[in-house]
């Protein structure tokens, strides 16, 4: 449903979600074919606490020893136990029919992130606080690749490019001030949790279009 990415560098790796369901599986085996041990992956870095996002996390935790970094507020989304208020109930709804259908377990954030942050992983990544998809939402920054990793901010399918579907934000009037924030930042690519080909370079025009930044989407 949704990607994970593991970010490898030097003899320490960090991985930026953990998925749903199947993902124990590609994980296990992405690492075996990087011969790497799983006590290599140091931290889980989550972009926001919705299920798809989490579903692993505990598990991955377990697995690795690795301490999971998140903004506060997503504590609640991984405990099951956020507020949802007016048609944001039904993200929740269906996140408990999932938590019973998948067992998914809850697990503690480690550390804390916030706006500016520098993280000292993949090179250095910045953390970028996008409330809007949820209050705690966050995206990861590399200046050394130009590469912006954005969370749930759209999905970018070749059939559907969107924004995140109403029922699923907390705080919807938050998205534009989030997208401007990406935009005065310019990554040159952008690489959404939700997509079909990994092509940061369309994922960035597409961004440009849904949130109507037309002076940037085509350079
Ligand atoms: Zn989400
Ligand atoms: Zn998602």
């Amino acid at each position: 449903m949704g990607c994970c990415f593991l970010l490898h560098d030097g003899d320490q790796s960090a991985m930026i979600d953990t998925g749903l369901v199947g993902e124990p599986f590609f994980i296990r085996r992405l690492f075996r074919r990087l011969n790497l041990a799983p006590q290599s992956l140091k931290a889980i870095l989550l972009t926001h606490g919705h299920l798809d996002h989490a579903g692993n996390l505990a598990w991955l935790k377990d697995w690795t020893g690795a301490k999971i970094y998140a903004h506060p507020i997503e504590q609640q989304h991984i405990n099951g136990t956020y507020p949802y208020q007016g048609i944001n109930r039904w993200c929740g709804r269906l996140e408990a029919a999932g938590r019973k259908v998948f067992g998914t377990r809850s697990a503690k954030i480690d550390e804390f992130i916030s706006d500016g942050q520098q993280l000292p992983f993949w090179g250095g990544l910045q953390v970028l606080h996008l409330p809007g998809h949820t209050l705690g939402h966050c995206g990861f920054y590399s200046a050394k690749h130009n590469l912006l990793f954005s969370g749930d901010m759209m999905a970018s399918y070749f059939f559907n490019a969107h924004r995140p579907w109403p029922i699923l934000n907390s705080a919807p009037e938050q998205l534009n001030v989030s997208a401007e924030k990406i935009h005065s930042l310019k990554p040159r690519w952008i690489v959404p949790c939700h997509f079909d080909f990994l092509d940061g370079d369309l994922h960035r025009r597409r961004f440009a279009k849904l949130f109507g930044f037309a002076d940037w989407g085509n350079k």
